[in-house]
């Protein structure tokens, strides 16, 4: 990976108010899979590539990312970034919607970051317990969402997404097969794992 590059990619990024994945996030998701190298990682919500780039240090020497992003712009700003990073022949973009994209994809990943449209969380879910392998690990980005929805906010306009991400922290915590936590750094990022693996 080109890491020159990389640090130019998250400047202009954060100048242009992407909402790139927070370092303290990287260091943690870094922390739970540093000890295993991965063979494939699905990602929802490319935006620009950064986190997808990110990613590749994760990977074993075969290993892949698909990600998804619905935004076309930013799926060619994307694909520029990837270049220039020389990381292409790891990442697989998919352009269009999530919620259409995932019940089409049959694959098996280690690791699965969901960040995309908090509203569809719970569905990003579903999609991703289907599509993990039994050793994986799901990281659900933004989950407490600038201190929302742990607390008792419920009139805005974002009460749809507040309600979706305390769907799915209910469902990921409260499921006998899954164990999951909920950790405070950048804007809230819930791990969860399949119970007995
Ligand atoms: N993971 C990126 C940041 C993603 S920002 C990083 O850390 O670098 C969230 C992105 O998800 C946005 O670009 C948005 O266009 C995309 N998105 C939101 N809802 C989506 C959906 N339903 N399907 C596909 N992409 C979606
Ligand atoms: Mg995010």
């Amino acid at each position: 990976m080109n890491k020159e590059e990389l640090l130019k990619i998250k400047e202009k990024a954060l100048e242009e108010h992407i909402p790139i994945i927070m370092d303290d996030t990287l260091e943690t998701i870094k922390k739970y899979i540093s000890n295993h190298k991965l063979n494939s990682i699905l990602e929802i919500g490319t935006a620009v590539g950064y986190s997808a780039i990110c990613f590749t240090q994760f990977l074993a020497e075969n290993g892949q990312i698909d990600t998804i992003e619905r935004e076309t712009e930013r799926v060619k700003e994307a694909k520029e970034n990837i270049k220039k990073a020389e990381v292409e022949k790891f990442i697989n973009i998919y352009e269009g919607d999530a919620v259409e994209i995932l019940p089409n994809l049959n694959n098996k990943y280690d690791m699965i970051f969901i960040d995309a449209a908090k509203g569809k969380y719970p569905f990003f879910l579903k999609e991703a317990l289907r599509m993990l392998n039994k050793n994986g690990i799901i990281f659900a980005d933004n989950i407490l969402y600038k201190g929302y929805v742990m607390s008792d906010y419920n009139k805005h306009k974002q009460r749809t997404a507040v309600r979706n991400l305390r769907e799915y922290i209910k469902e990921t915590t409260q499921s006998p097969n899954l164990e999951t936590e909920i950790l405070e750094v950048g804007d809230g990022l819930a791990i969860t794992k399949l119970k007995n693996s």
